[in-house]
């Protein structure tokens, strides 16, 4: 069988620890034997990252702006304990912090749902997809431990020279003081993304904050939202027939726990951050959650929601052999193939990734799966194999499909 050709080069950034060995396997088995691979690789591995100063993670972004596609291998993002295991000059930032800031998308994680593995919230039937802001909060924050008897004030220097203050804390005691930005126009992005999407997907959209406490940055949100859905959706989604509904956060989680599912929750980087890990972990497992980073002018970057599973790593360095869930991993690679044939009208690499991702499905389904998936499987003959023999059984299922 002749391989399928690429036009445009797809950006790789291969990443860290097990999912770095994962990456490679599922490139050796899964397809490089079907696909001339084209690839613009960047190693944003810890290693490298810090040879490189960080700079391969810019590189990286910036190659991604150029191209609109990229694929990415899950990365550490380093702490004090990785400063020493991997003796770095500094305390690089997330690399996937510095790619969202340069791309200013929009994170999208959706579960990928099979046969036997039935969600923790038992009325949850259908995918709920998180919708991440990606831009600002406390992820570009700057903080400061405060000595007793400062006073922090807010200080804004206008462009004609004027000032304005507020009165954070008069600290009797030591404390902390933190200081977050949002953009109008990042949170329009969002806003749009999100509305776009739900079009896409013909799905409702939900978005909430908590602007009854935040007044101002909050409620900015909120205001821009529902300014960029009255001006430039609402026909739309009435002609669709779907909905965007604002509520405030405590209500919508409330909300979200007793529905069944098949909508956008559309979140503030924050909120993001921890209820797409919670709607994963009810789904089943972080192994089967997809993500993709959608820019507003159209960027795509695919990658798996989960980290770089450091516990499957050191037993796999230790030569013994590890059942890691590679099907993250695999989509995140799925996705960003049928996109790049999506945009450059390759039908044989969008069908080659549609039918790869059927064969990952069905191996589960057939009861063939890694560990974390056996013990939530709730079919009646099932077996657990290990990682390299799991992307085998796929390979043989994929094959049968082609
Ligand atoms: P993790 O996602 O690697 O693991 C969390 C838990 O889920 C662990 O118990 C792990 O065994 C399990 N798990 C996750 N993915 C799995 C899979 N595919 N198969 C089987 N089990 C799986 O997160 P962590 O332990 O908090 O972090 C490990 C490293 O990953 C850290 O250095 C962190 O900085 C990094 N991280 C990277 C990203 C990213 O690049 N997108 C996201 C999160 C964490």
């Amino acid at each position: 069988m002749e391989k399928i050709k690429m036009t445009t080069p797809l950006v790789e950034m291969d990443g860290d620890e097990m999912t770095r060995v994962i990456w490679k396997m599922i490139k050796d088995i899964l397809l490089t034997p079907y696909i001339d691979l084209n690839t613009e690789y960047y190693d944003l591995g810890l290693v490298h990252r810090n040879e490189t100063n960080d700079q391969v993670t810019i590189d990286s972004a910036n190659a991604t702006k150029k191209y609109g596609v990229a694929v990415k291998c899950a990365t550490i993002t380093p702490n004090a304990d990785r400063m020493k295991e991997y003796t770095l000059k500094e305390m690089w930032k997330s690399p996937n912090g510095t790619i969202r800031a340069i791309l200013d998308g929009t994170v999208f994680r959706k579960p990928i749902i099979v046969k036997g593995i039935e969600p923790y919230v038992s009325t949850w039937k259908k995918p709920i997809t998180i919708a991440r802001h990606a831009y600002g909060d406390i992820y570009k924050n700057t903080e400061l431990r405060v000595k007793a008897g400062a006073k922090a004030e807010l200080v804004i220097t206008n462009p004609d020279g004027t000032e304005e203050r507020a009165l954070i804390h008069d600290f009797k005691g030591d404390g902390i003081v933190q200081g977050v930005h949002n953009l109008d126009d990042s949170i329009k992005s969002f806003a749009r993304a999100c509305l776009n999407f739900a079009l896409d997907q013909k799905e409702d959209i939900w978005f909430a904050t908590k602007d009854t406490i935040s007044k101002q940055y909050d409620h900015r949100f909120k205001d821009l939202f529902n300014e960029v859905y009255e001006t430039e959706y609402k026909e739309r989604f009435e002609a669709a027939g779907i909905e965007y509904f604002y509520t405030l956060i405590d209500d919508a989680v409330a909300r979200v726990i007793r529905s069944d599912g098949g909508f956008i929750w559309a979140c503030k980087n924050y909120d993001g951050d921890v209820m797409s890990d919670m709607v994963a972990t009810a789904f089943g497992s972080l192994g089967m959650m997809t993500s993709v980073l959608v820019s507003p002018d159209g960027v795509y970057e695919y990658e798996a929601a989960h980290g770089t599973v450091t516990r499957h790593y050191y037993k796999y360095l230790k030569g013994e052999t590890t059942s890691t869930n590679s099907i993250a991993t695999l989509f995140a690679w799925t996705g960003a193939l049928y996109k790049r044939g999506e945009l450059d009208q390759n039908e044989a690499l969008m069908t080659f990734a549609k039918k790869l991702e059927q064969a990952a499905v069905q191996t589960i389904e057939d009861g063939v799966m890694t560990g974390d998936l056996y013990r939530l499987s709730t079919l009646e003959t099932k077996q657990t194999v290990d990682t390299e023999t799991f992307l085998n059984e796929i390979n043989v299922r994929l094959q049968a499909l082609l």
